[in-house]
């Protein structure tokens, strides 16, 4: 069995292709002139992060990185005990009081899973840890191991009121789709605060970004496509983002592993169990929010593309599917934002 995990390398492929950097020859005036750049590699969230930052003031990506990390540990985790994701799971039964940031975001969770009919579902954490596909034992399950598990799984066995979160017994949330989106929006709103932070681009292992600002020059940010079958890691086409947008993909090639001529990834269908295969190899998602993003790229890729059209435009959301035929279908707002890098891909519309 072969077993790969895509990240690190879309990660940095990523972020060469990312940032234009032809910032300071074009600054024509004085407050320009101070505004300085600085960029990182960090590893947080279980995955490398890249950071490109333009401010008058200090080089803040060191504090960025130990924000993400606090993210995990404190909040997201299902392995660190003391996050409140672990402590929930581990009190599943009974009632339990989160921070008040955490159901604000798992009301958001819960409305996703809800508009996506249960194709995005955060109850799905005992299965995903019985494929085990990111961890050590990687490994097709029986089906009738999978039917017991699935009796626990559904987004209306969690209850909300207002802090108050109440698991059904047996029921483990996982939020590993939309962990990195909501690591995107906590930075963004840092960010806003920070008021030296011209510009930024984070790049959350090549799946989760977000532009920020603007850059001194004015020019736009770029972000590259990975190309889904590229086992290189090569990218298919380049999206350009406005400040404020963030960018989330999912795709089949991210997190898998190989085995009879099979390809099991990491986007499970919350009604089998199973990986999703629908033909489609990965999903882009853009819009306004990180947790967003994070959460229609998976939930449109359960979905296929026509029954996701839908839900992209209740989010005001764009998209790139990428499918096996090697066709990219742009929604209409993204026709004029992306360009294809590869002549071997055909451009189509979505909509
Ligand atoms: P990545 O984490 O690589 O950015 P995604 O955002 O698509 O990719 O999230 C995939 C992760 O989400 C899986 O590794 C798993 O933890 C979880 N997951 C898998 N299938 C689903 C699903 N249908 N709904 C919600 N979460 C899922
Ligand atoms: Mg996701």
């Amino acid at each position: 069995m072969i077993k790969y995990n895509f990240n690190k390398k879309a990660a940095s492929i990523l972020t060469a292709v990312t940032i234009s950097c032809t910032v300071w020859s074009a600054a024509p005036v004085l407050a320009d002139t101070e505004v300085q750049k600085y960029t990182n590699t960090d590893f947080a969230m279980d995955t490398v992060v890249s950071e490109t930052l333009y401010t008058t003031g200090e080089d803040i990506n060191t504090e960025i990185g130990n924000k993400l990390r606090e993210i995990e540990s404190g909040l997201l985790s299902w392995t660190d005990e003391d996050s409140q994701i672990a402590k929930l799971n581990a009190s599943a039964g009974e009632t339990t009081e989160v921070s008040e940031e955490l159901a604000g975001y798992l009301a958001r969770i819960e409305q996703l899973a809800s508009d996506s009919d249960g194709a995005f579902d955060p109850t799905l954490g005992k299965v995903i840890r019985l494929w085990d596909i990111d961890g050590e034992d990687p490994h097709v399950p029986e089906t009738s191991e999978l039917d017991a598990l699935l009796k626990d799984v559904g987004y209306q066995k969690v209850t909300l009121d207002g802090n108050k979160v109440t698991l059904a017994e047996d029921t483990t949330l996982d939020l590993g789709a939309v962990g990195k989106g909501i690591g995107c929006d906590v930075i963004s709103d840092f960010l806003k605060d920070q008021k030296e932070v011209e510009g930024m681009i984070l790049n959350l292992g090549g799946s989760s970004v977000f532009a920020y600002g603007h850059k001194p020059d004015d020019s736009p940010w770029k972000v590259a496509v990975t190309d889904p079958r590229d086992t290189e890691g090569d990218y298919l086409g380049v999206i350009t983002l406005e400040g404020g947008e963030f960018l989330s993909t999912s795709g089949d090639y991210e997190k898998y592993f190989m085995e009879d001529g099979k390809r099991y990834h990491h986007i499970l269908d919350p009604k089998t169990g199973y990986p999703v295969w629908n033909g489609l190899d990965s999903v882009t998602v853009i819009c306004d929010s990180g947790l967003l993003a994070d959460g229609l790229s998976t939930a449109c890729f359960v979905l296929g593309r026509e029954d996701a059209l839908k839900l992209l435009e209740k989010y005001n959301a764009e998209a790139a599917f990428v499918d096996e035929d090697k066709n990219v279908y742009l929604t209409d707002g993204l026709k004029d934002r992306f360009e294809l890098m590869k002549n071997t891909y055909t451009v189509k519309d979505a909509e």
